[in-house]
């Protein structure tokens, strides 16, 4: 589409799984204003940190502008013909298996919708897999044992009508921060509504808790099997739901009392006193609605988890009604659109099942499809597996970057380079994942493109093109249905439009429903183009019965479920501890996640420096008694090593995480830090029924990384250091790294020339010699240009200070400096990411003005008043500042 300037264009966040609605005005020269839409029913104006910061993320640099052969440029026609005869010729030599697709929950539906149909019905393998596999897989399984079909019953109205949030392996206030603002404000509103936080590691969530348990790693089963075994000692069973709609329940009560409270104590480390009065609190409040993520799913008992969740619900009758139920929230902005036209291996379309050979022939009548798979294909962590040991001879990567994403991330990278034909369709051009590939395919991304996403309440959301499609890119189905019609198929992969391919999809679903299925929007299979133009968000399902489904859909309140039965089914589990035990060798467990202000491997999120500015360098959270253990002191450089490999990372030493265990980021790739992969330490064990690996308890040790020298630099141009240790982000207007070197230079100005790639520039230099100091400044045109730090130990400068100096053309004696004076004093970390409000900023204004809450940090320094993401951590300081007052 062309460039619409000055005109708000209504489209969906496409970051995590909230789906909150966003206003998005072009300024008709490729960039455009971002703010919430009041309108949009998952976040009504809110936007976090990562939904304001949008706007900067949109410019060309290092976007993939057209198709590449090997590395050279090509055209789409021999790309297209090149990529259909790779895989025609495969399927005819090795079978439909020996091809594979690894998609992603940022596809659009309608992408996702054709690369399915594709592989599935045209090709006939079940072999395509996506990166919600590592996310959302055990909520599925979870939700397939227990309902028939993968429903989430709730709606966000839950969480703000619910008297108890319990949230589990869920870190809200920073992986959905729009739902905790509104969970937040909800509390707010209703002071009697209690939460609970289940997690090992006290989080930014944790400020919201009433009750804060901190079980340990993954124990989720034996505590809410604690939980049942109470509520069937109380009576507190609805026995009326559970006579009328629900089976199973004898032996999933047998099961759980196997267990005592004292071995339940045991196991999740927790005081039976503490336990007690969780379980009294959920038994005593009706509406309870339980929210879990990651934290449950990324576990190689994930799916047990969730049904452990899920039987209290359905023991007493807690579902589907307004306030209560079970709520999984999705990690990714389409993971659950990817679900509804089975984006899995192990599923069909429109929730519909492989192994039923109905809906085999169903969906095959309805594409009118040559084959269709007969078996599920393989998923995520088997898929590269197959890829590495040959079987795999062509793959296509899409929107995703597995070199960085999945466990034992380096065998992953090897074994991509192992397959034979390696195709990645991306926006970005170099990832750790494109530089593996034969063919690279320019996507269109967020703003160029046209489709529809579900966000985690089954709404399902227009994102709309306001951007102008850059260079070569093409949107994903497109390009997938050009590949379709050189393989042969041109007439099934026909569409003129995405809405054309909705209409499809909509009208599936009406077979799915036939069939005793969840997923039904039918009502949309006629809509026009221009209805799906101006679709509003609505939830499914959407049918002729039910064709006003905007609104609170819930269900299973009255049974129903999808099941052969028709009743929801109480799985009998029992606690497994994580896979792998810890040794003397491997002592601590690693358990991952994400930050405040990066999304996934940061292609996006770190093109925007105030987001990079929160966090700007892979670290890990040790407990004290941990890092004294193994001689590590705080902000030092840790490694973090498994028998899978090794990342570097710096010390943040805090008794957030308990003893035994660390937390590492998700984000950093070989792009932002010379070793921070974090997967490349974890082992790929999976759950055994959802196939999800385990993300959050891989035995691990650490150890202190010594280099000869540290360093930290700031630039106006990019540069990018090759020293055994870096991490680099943008900030402000330019650049800054973290570095440390094995050797320490012996020209200390001949080495910042070459890392600043600026030859001729004019140095100015401060050494000390004795304390192994060493300052540099570089002048171009008598303005400094770039600056380097280093010491024999840590730098200790003032980095924003530095960074702001760089940004406002501070002489250069003043940069090198490196200390602000009393008319600039130092603002500190970022903590506002919106406001750019230091951490020094906030308790000066703490300590100086008597500020007592969030509100009137807000009205001070702004900090907190826009997106809100930050309001935790304003919290956490204001409680530190009136802990240091009372103390004094
Ligand atoms: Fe985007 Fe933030 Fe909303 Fe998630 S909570 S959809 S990241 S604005």
């Amino acid at each position: 589409m062309g460039e619409a300037a000055n005109r708000p264009i209504k489209t969906a966040c496409p970051y995590c799984g909230v789906g909150c609605g966003v206003l998005a005005t072009s300024d008709g020269q490729g960039g455009a204003a971002i703010s919430g839409d009041p309108s949009h029913p998952a976040n009504y104006g809110r936007l976090c940190s990562k939904g304001a910061a949008l706007g900067e993320t949109l410019d060309l640099d290092g976007r993939l502008l057209w198709p590449t052969i090997n590395g050279a440029r090509a055209g789409w026609p021999e790309t297209t013909k090149l990529i259909a005869d790779k895989f025609t010729e495969a399927v005819a030599r090795y079978g439909p298996d020996s091809v594979a697709f690894y998609v992603s929950g940022q596809l659009l539906t309608e992408d996702y919708y054709v690369a399915n149909k594709l592989m599935k019905g045209f090709i006939g393998s079940g072999n395509i897999d996506t990166n919600s596999r590592l996310c959302m897989a055990s909520s599925v399984a979870g939700h397939k044992r227990a309902f028939g079909a993968d429903t989430v019953p709730g709606v966000y109205e839950d969480l703000e009508l619910a008297d108890l949030i319990v949230l589990v392996g869920s870190n809200l206030a920073w992986c959905h921060p729009v739902l905790h603002q509104r969970i937040t404000a909800a509390k707010e509103a209703r002071p009697h509504m209690r939460v609970v936080n289940i997690d090992p590691r006290r989080t930014a969530t944790s400020d919201l808790a009433d009750i804060e348990l901190q079980l340990s790693p993954g124990s989720d089963v034996a505590l809410f099997n604690g939980l049942l075994r109470q509520i069937d000692a109380e009576d507190a069973l609805d026995e009326a739901y559970v006579s009328s709609h629900v089976e199973d329940i004898s032996e999933t009560i047998a099961a759980a009392n196997v267990d005592t409270i004292e071995r339940t104590a045991e196991i999740t480390e927790l005081a039976p006193e503490l336990l007690k009065a969780f379980y009294r609190l959920w038994i005593d409040c009706e509406k309870v609605v339980t929210i879990y993520s990651q934290g449950v799913n990324q576990s190689s008992a994930g799916t047990d988890k969730v049904n452990a969740i899920i039987n209290c619900h359905l023991a007493t009758g807690r579902i589907g009604r307004p306030g209560m139920g079970p709520f999984s929230v999705t990690g990714q902005p389409n993971a659950m659109g990817g679900r509804e036209v089975g984006g899995l291996a192990n599923m069909l379309a429109a929730h519909l099942d492989i192994d039923n050979a109905s809906h085999r022939a169903e969906v095959q009548t309805f594409w009118r499809s040559p084959t269709i798979c007969s078996t599920p294909g393989l998923k995520a962590v088997d898929l590269f597996k197959a890829c590495g040991d040959g079987r795999v001879k062509a793959l296509w990567i899409m929107s995703t970057n597995p070199a960085v994403s999945l466990p034992e991330a380096d065998s992953v990278a090897a074994a991509i380079r192992n397959c034979p034909f390696v195709v990645v369709s991306d926006i970005v051009a170099e990832t750790d994942t494109t530089a593996l590939a034969d063919v690279l395919l320019p996507a269109t991304g967020w703003g160029e493109k046209d489709g529809t996403v579900t966000n985690s309440e089954r709404r399902i959301s227009r994102q709309r093109a306001f951007l102008s499609s850059p260079g070569e890119t093409r949107p994903d189905w497109r390009i997938i249905c050009d590949v379709a019609a050189a393989m042969g198929w041109h007439d099934a992969f026909n569409y003129d439009s995405p809405a054309a391919i909705f209409r499809e999809h909509a009208a599936l679903s009406k077979v799915a429903e036939r069939l005793g299925l969840d997923f039904d929007i039918s009502a949309y299979a006629e809509i026009s183009n221009t209805g799906y133009d101006a679709l509003q968000p609505f939830h499914w399902p959407a049918n002729a019965a039910n064709r006003v489904a905007t609104h609170g859909y819930r269900f299973f309140q009255d049974g129903g479920f999808f099941t052969k039965t028709r009743r929801g089914r109480m799985v009998p589990v029992s606690y497994r501890p994580p896979a792998r035990v810890t040794s003397q060798r491997y002592p601590l467990r690693l358990n991952t996640g994400r930050v405040r202000d990066h999304w996934h491997t940061m292609t996006r999120t770190a093109k925007a420096a105030r987001l990079s500015s929160h966090m700007a360098e892979p670290y890990v959270e040790i407990h004290p008694a941990d890092a004294k253990r193994s001689k590590i002191d705080p902000a030092t450089l840790v490694t973090v090593e498994s028998p899978f490999g090794a990342i570097v990372a710096r010390a943040l030493i805090t008794d957030r995480t308990p003893e035994g265990l660390v937390f590492c980021p998700m984000h950093w790739t070989n792009q932002w830090s010379s070793k921070g992969r974090v997967d490349a330490v974890l082992e790929s064990v999976t759950d055994p029924i959802s196939g999800q690996p385990e993300s959050k308890a891989a035995p691990i040790r650490l150890s202190p990384f010594e280099p000869a020298w540290h360093g930290f630099a700031v630039a106006r141009r990019e540069f990018r250091p090759a020293t055994a240790y870096w991490a680099r982000a943008k900030a402000g207007a330019g650049w800054r790294a973290e570095m440390a070197g094995a050797q320490t230079p012996e020209d200390w100005i001949a080495y910042a020339q070459e890392l600043f790639n600026a030859p001729a520039a004019t140095p100015i230099s401060v050494f000390d010699r004795k304390r192994g100091l060493a300052r540099i400044a570089l002048l171009e045109e008598e303005r400094v240009i770039a600056a380097l730090y280093s010491a024999n130990n840590l730098v200790e400068i003032a980095r924003s200070h530095v960074i702001g100096a760089l940004n406002t053309n501070a002489p250069a004696a003043a940069i090198l400096a490196a200390r602000p004076g009393a008319e600039a004093p130092d603002p500190g970390a970022t903590v506002c990411a919106c406001f750019d409000v230091g951490v020094n900023t906030i308790l000066t204004a703490i300590s100086e003005q008597n500020l007592t809450d969030v509100e009137a940090i807000g009205s001070a320094l702004r900090a907190g008043s826009n997106c809100g993401s930050c309001r935790p951590e304003l919290r956490a300081l204001l409680a530190r500042a009136t802990y240091k007052v009372a103390a004094e």
